[in-house]
């Protein structure tokens, strides 16, 4: 990987320049440049033929000066640990961002999902709790779903935690099946956030969202749910979509049922009848109002930032816009919303969950969108107030630097109030 795409420079890097800015204490900023604790662990399991296989699976816990950790597992062939510790950074600064009370975590483990039977995902699954069971806990790392990881493989361990603690332990884990205390509205609550940041932003840029013309990159849990809250909620245009084989455009808009469809008999929405085949960089370079990426880091980078026709970028998926193209993106006058503001949603459901859990009272989904939207567009407007006031002082800063600041100035606070530094 080289250096320009390495995840954890480029976390490291994005703090730097805020650090710059802001002025941070050289000691805070030692302290936030590295995860506290990285642990890596080997998992022997048990597979179909009566082989035995080991798996390697990661857990860091970057800081936990507000809380305990929080971050999703992922499992993926192409794992590594410079990923989960970029991942785990962004989860400390997007949990101090919509100021909820927990640090930054993330695990993952490196394997090939779509290649193994449920019963060796149930076996994986069980054995990363048992070799992580004192690295997490509902008041120590609280993990949840992420990459190829689903609410069933929450419930498994949920489960192999609780059997280890000999008591039923539903907090440590969210992102759990309604079943087992799940949360109402977690489901879509990343994508649903990132709708509420939409609005807000839509009406600062005077963009009409009942007409504004949107191009989703992803078709997963975010990318899916993107599409079809713009359109429910606000009635917009969502002209095309992508997956990993490529995308679909139809300026005239495109049909849910159609693109299901695709996707079902064909394994990729490309295939969608009608519309006109595109590719991810095409789908990037379209000429649209909004454009949300929402599946994989780096893909908008300094080779093809300067086509982006958009008015916004909506940063849904995790790492999308490099930071060279954060800055060409930022000149050009496009308002590209951080990953870390934009995608919290999910973390947000997942803290409701969480206080659901420990508090043993549950609300309705209605409840959990409404309390949502009012963390999530008191971030957005936190961060634009920012903004405005490094202007005022003379220094232009992108909205990510402004979230950046936000975020690392609460956990430095947090780390000076309990004299670690
Ligand atoms: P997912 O696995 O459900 O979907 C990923 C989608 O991306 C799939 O449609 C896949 O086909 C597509 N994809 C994969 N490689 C691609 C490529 N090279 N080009 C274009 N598309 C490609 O994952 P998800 O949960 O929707 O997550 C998507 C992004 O959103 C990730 O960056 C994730 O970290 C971030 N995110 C998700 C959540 C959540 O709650 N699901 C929360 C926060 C952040």
């Amino acid at each position: 990987m080289s250096e320009e795409l390495d995840p954890f420079v480029i976390a490291q890097k994005q703090l730097d320049l805020a650090a710059e800015v802001m002025g941070l204490d050289p000691q805070a900023h030692a302290i936030l440049r590295e995860p506290m604790q990285t642990v890596i662990v080997n998992i022997p399991v048990k597979m179909r033929d009566g082989s035995t296989k080991t798996f390697t699976g990661f857990r860091v816990l970057y800081n936990n000066a507000r809380g305990p950790g929080k971050g999703g597992i992922r499992y993926h062939p192409e794992e590594n640990l410079s990923t989960v510790k970029a991942l785990a950074a962004w989860m400390t600064w997007k949990t101090s961002l919509a100021n909820i009370p927990y640090g930054g975590a993330k695990g993952g483990i490196i394997c090939d999902p779509k290649s193994m039977n449920e019963q060796e995902l149930e076996n994986l699954s069980r054995g990363y709790i048992r070799a992580l069971a004192n690295f997490i806990g509902k008041d120590i790392d609280i993990p949840a779903p992420d990459v190829y990881t689903t609410p069933q493989i929450m419930a498994w361990m949920m489960d192999e935690y609780s059997k280890i603690k000999g008591y039923n332990e539903f907090g440590v884990i969210t992102g759990k099946p309604l079943e087992v205390w799940g949360s109402e509205g977690r489901g879509d609550s990343t994508a649903m956030g990132g709708m509420f940041v939409m609005r807000e932003a839509a009406k600062m840029l005077g963009i009409d969202l009942k007409k504004a013309k949107i191009a989703v990159q992803g078709f997963g849990n975010a990318g899916m749910y993107a599409y079809t809250l713009s359109k429910k909620l606000f009635g917009s245009n969502v002209v095309a979509i992508s997956d990993s084989k490529g995308g679909v455009y139809d300026p005239n808009g495109l049909d849910l049922d159609k693109l299901l469809k695709a996707k079902q008999e064909t394994g990729s929405v490309m295939n969608y009848e009608g519309g006109e085949k595109i590719s991810n960089e095409e789908l990037l370079e379209l000429d649209v109002d909004i454009l949300i990426p929402a599946a994989i880091e780096n893909q908008i980078r300094a080779d093809n930032a300067d086509k982006i026709k958009a008015k916004m970028v909506l940063e849904l998926a995790n790492g999308p816009v490099t930071p060279e193209a954060d800055q060409i993106l930022f000149e050009k006058g496009i308002l590209d919303l951080p990953d870390f503001l934009v995608n919290s949603g999910g973390v947000i459901g997942s803290y409701f969950e969480w206080v659901q859990n420990i508090g043993g009272y549950y609300w309705t989904a209605e409840e959990v969108y409404n309390k949502l939207d009012k963390i999530i567009t008191k971030s957005f407007y936190d961060t634009i107030a920012t903004q405005k006031s490094y202007k005022e002082k003379g220094k232009k800063i992108s909205p990510r630097t402004a979230a950046y600041i936000i975020a690392v100035d609460r956990v430095a606070k947090a780390m000076k109030a309990r004299g670690w530094y």
